[in-house]
């Protein structure tokens, strides 16, 4: 066991260790004194948007020109209206994919950066006790990965950040009956088609931990929700009653982007 050091002792140390190997923003470049998120500065973590109501009641995404006027009620987007989603009855995201939260999420997948699943749950435990009916949920899900893969990352984000998000659920606990049965590309490398087809069949659920259960399904990132479909129709095959969704960020698209508007 690690000795326990009097707090002015570790506080010391770290300045020292500041002084001797200074830290930046990842964002701005900014030097870092304190060893807060550890990546960065207060300022660039705080203005990294976060998504307020009006939301879409299905997907999750800002209902563009209105976000954070702070109405109230929230309802379902065009799209979710006209295609529903079959198997996940919401989908939240704490944050839009973007800036500082993009920053993070990729450093943590990609750069083993294991430390920042710790600022990144806090975001998912704070929209939790915010916006959702947290007494409702009977299971915490992550998003798995497959065993290679873990084997190769030394640890799955989407269970580090389940961790952080558990204690906003007073009545559920972390299930880990839902697994990756066969290896995946990155979704991040594939466009939309070939993202369904790349997750297509790849998630099995063993034994019956699910059954009449609520499950709530927590990712880092939420795209086109391909996989996060694929993992609540595993579910749902599995007896699970209702899955909702979690993820730290939503890839939102920019109202004003040309492909969006149309040509004019
Ligand atoms: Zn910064
Ligand atoms: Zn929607």
């Amino acid at each position: 066991m690690r000795a326990q050091w009097p707090e002015w002792v570790s506080d010391w140390a770290a300045s020292v260790k500041n002084l001797i190997f200074p830290i930046f923003c990842k964002e701005c470049g900014e030097r870092l004194f304190s060893e807060e998120n550890g990546y960065f500065c207060a300022h660039c973590w705080e203005s990294s948007p976060r998504i307020e109501r009006p939301f879409c009641i299905c997907c999750g995404k800002p209902h563009p020109g209105l976000a954070g006027f702070g109405m109230p009620g929230n309802y379902p987007c065009a799209e979710c209206r006209e295609k529903p989603n079959r198997h996940i009855r919401r989908i939240y995201g704490a944050a839009r994919y973007e800036g500082a939260v993009e920053a993070a999420v990729k450093l943590l997948k990609f750069a083993g950066r294991e430390r920042l699943a710790k600022p990144l749950g806090a975001l998912i435990l704070d929209f939790a006790q915010r916006e959702l009916d947290v007494e409702s949920y009977d299971l915490i899900v992550p998003v798995p990965l497959h065993k290679v893969r873990e084997r190769d990352r030394g640890f799955n984000q989407s269970r580090l950040l389940a961790r952080e998000a558990l204690p906003a659920f007073p009545r559920a606990r972390l299930d880990e009956s839902l697994r990756r049965i066969r290896p995946t590309r990155t979704q991040s490398k594939l466009k939309g088609p070939e993202r369904h087809a790349n997750v297509r069949g790849a998630f099995a659920v063993s034994g019956d931990a699910v059954q009449g259960k609520t499950a709530l399904l927590i990712d880092d990132v939420v795209t086109t929700a391909g996989t996060a479909t694929e993992c609540a129709a595993a579910l749902r095959r599995a007896g699970a009653a209702l899955v909702d969704v979690l993820a730290v960020a939503l890839a939102v698209p920019d109202p004003d982007a040309p492909w969006i508007s149309g040509p004019p």
